[in-house]
């Protein structure tokens, strides 16, 4: 006689598509009999506004990958195209099971709503539905002084738990095994017409193994001042931000392995083993940040669509739908926006600096509403987390109120971030036979078939900063940043009140027992060079080696700077 409570249950597979340090996966085990490994297509999240053909890849990649290290366990992997509720009561009909096993998600409203009628299908059916958070984000967070003991101890004082021995399984009688369903969203207008150009980064729980190590072991030297430029970031960066997203490793995994090797370079005292240790505390503290904004969108589910802080609900945006798709499409006759949306539309990646350029850019430049660009932006993002992408799209459109803002020049980012012009001429064909003095010339001269720009942006962006800043020295928007810093500001401890919140998430219908919710980059680390032909012509700031490695330490310090959270009234 098995002591185990359930004969059988299933393994919900989320965005937690992995073995290792798998809570869900591993309590399943331990209570179950046999557990059936199950991932649910949904046509209605896999179609969705803002999902795209690239977050399919991702998923069918990781999927690949999954089954294969089951089979080694003797499991076979199930995977079907359907809705949530429909395929749990065919399995209840046809097969019978006790209890579901899965991870919380911290989605959108569709998913959040999903998650609620599972729970209400579970508590009619009397299924038992185990959540397992899968990171620092706290479901139900009472007050957010207390999150940080919280993670302390689930995230940074546990160990990951090892990849589980064979286990016991089940399969469904009829379940039909499909490939995942299409989505043409990115359509051929958008992506590159020739498919094979597309080249996304491998997801799966191998190729996260293989990108840590790579990343702690040899890349990550470069971290540190290797991050702001697009010519460097996509090597020097860990690039886990994928792996993150689609769950094919752990945040806790990732958090202790690089404090592992943090711990191995302490012994040593040279110079390299100092660079290494700054690169490596910058990353950790990134780390702090995937979580702290994910916790916004659990804490403030409606951010969706709402203003995080209400007095920036209207701004005077001129939505309009050619500019957006020049936007989109890297057509605006801005060469370095331009650059970032192409190679967007060819890896699925950019680092967060061009990402910040590209949103205010559109929201500030080029007055389109952050409302109008989430959805094209998500699409195109392989490492699509909803949390992250929300937080950082209000933020980089000034409308959190509490921070210092920072409205990123695309022509001084090409000045300081791309002086010679590399990344642009990798991604603009058009402009390849322009010395990048005359591409930094962009504004005022014509550049054969590449286009004038397509606005403004200075003129647009003072209007949009005007409007910002009018809010900001108001009342009602001092005291609504007031009640957003509270309720949402970063870890230093604040002040105890009570914090203002709104419709907190909970799927929940029952009391819980248990807790409740190849690297292909683009370039190889080129090495950023101290003299800058565009500069020298532009007659713009000609940049000495020393005030260079300024920029880049306080490209890593305005990341930061633009990420904590400050009450900060003046523009
Ligand atoms: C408008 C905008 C949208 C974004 N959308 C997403 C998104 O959908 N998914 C996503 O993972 N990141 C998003 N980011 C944050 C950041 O740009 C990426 O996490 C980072 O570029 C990924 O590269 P990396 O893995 O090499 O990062 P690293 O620099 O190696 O950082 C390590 C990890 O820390 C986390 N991290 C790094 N920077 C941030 C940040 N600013 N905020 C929160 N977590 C961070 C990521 O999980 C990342 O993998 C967005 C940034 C902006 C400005």
């Amino acid at each position: 006689m098995s002591d185990k409570p359930y004969q059988r249950s299933i393994w919900w597979i989320k965005r937690d598509i992995r073995l290792t340090d798998n809570d869900a996966l591993t309590a399943a085990i331990a209570s179950s009999q046999s557990v059936l490994p199950l991932y649910i297509a949904e046509p209605s999240v896999l179609q969705a506004d803002d999902a795209s053909r690239f977050h399919i890849d991702a998923i069918s990649d990781a999927l690949a990958d999954l089954a294969t290290k089951l089979k080694t366990l003797g499991v076979e992997l199930a995977v079907t195209t359907a809705e949530v509720v429909p395929t749990l009561t065919q399995l209840l009909d046809e097969d019978g099971f006790d209890a579901i096993y899965s991870h919380e998600e911290t989605g959108v409203d569709l998913t959040f709503q999903r998650d609620k009628a599972v729970a209400a299908w579970c508590q009619h059916h009397g299924i038992r539905w185990h959540e397992y958070p899968q990171n620092g984000v706290v479901r139900g967070l009472k007050s957010r002084d207390t999150r940080q003991g919280i993670i302390k101890e689930k995230l940074f004082d546990t160990a990951p738990k090892p990849c589980p021995a064979p286990f016991l399984s089940w399969l469904p009688q009829t379940l039909p095994t499909q490939s995942l369903p299409d989505n043409d969203r990115l359509s051929p207008i958008v992506l590159p017409q020739d498919p094979t150009l597309v080249q996304l980064q491998r997801v799966g729980e191998s190729q996260a193994d293989a990108d840590l190590t790579s990343f702690l072991t040899h890349r990550g030297y470069a971290y540190s001042g290797g991050i702001s430029s697009p010519n460097t970031a996509f090597t020097a960066g860990s690039r886990l931000s994928t792996h993150l997203a689609w769950g094919t490793v752990s945040i806790r995994t990732v958090f202790h392995r690089s404090q592992h090797r943090i711990n191995e370079l302490s012994e040593r005292k040279d110079r390299e083993a100092m660079q290494w240790r700054k690169s490596l505390r910058a990353f950790q503290s990134r780390l702090h940040w995937h979580d702290h904004f994910i916790q916004r969108l659990e804490s403030f589910p409606v951010m969706e669509t709402q203003a995080i802080n209400p007095a920036y609900q209207h701004l005077g945006y001129a939505d309009d739908e050619t500019i957006l798709q020049a936007w989109h499409t890297g057509t605006t006759g801005i060469p370095m926006l331009d650059a970032c949306m192409r190679c967007l539309l060819h890896t699925g990646f950019l680092n967060f600096r061009m990402r910040a350029m590209a949103v205010t850019t559109a929201c500030f430049g080029l007055r389109q509403s952050w409302q109008s660009i989430h959805g094209p932006l998500a699409r195109v993002f392989l490492d699509y987390e909803p949390g992250i992408h929300l937080s950082q799209i209000q933020m980089q459109a000034g409308i959190v109120g509490i921070n210092t803002l920072r409205v990123y020049s695309p022509h001084k980012q090409l000045l300081d971030q791309d002086p010679d012009c590399t990344f642009i001429k990798q991604w603009i064909p058009e402009l390849r036979d322009f010395p990048a003095e005359t591409i930094a010339l962009y504004e005022s001269i014509s550049l054969g078939d590449y286009p004038r720009p397509i606005a403004d942006i200075k003129a647009n962006a003072k209007l949009i900063k005007d409007q910002i800043q009018v809010i900001r020295k108001s009342e009602e928007g001092r005291t609504a940043s007031s009640a957003v810093l509270e309720a949402h500001g970063s870890r230093r401890p604040q002040p105890k009140r009570t914090p203002k919140r709104t419709s907190k998430r909970t799927t929940q219908s029952t009391p819980k027992s248990t807790p409740s919710r190849a690297i292909r980059g683009t370039t190889e680390g080129t090495p950023q060079k101290t003299s800058t032909t565009a500069q020298k012509t532009t007659g713009k700031k000609k940049t000495s080696a020393a005030s260079k490695r300024r920029s880049q330490l306080s490209g890593t310090k305005h990341e930061a700077e633009n990420e904590s959270a400050q009450l900060n009234l003046k523009l």
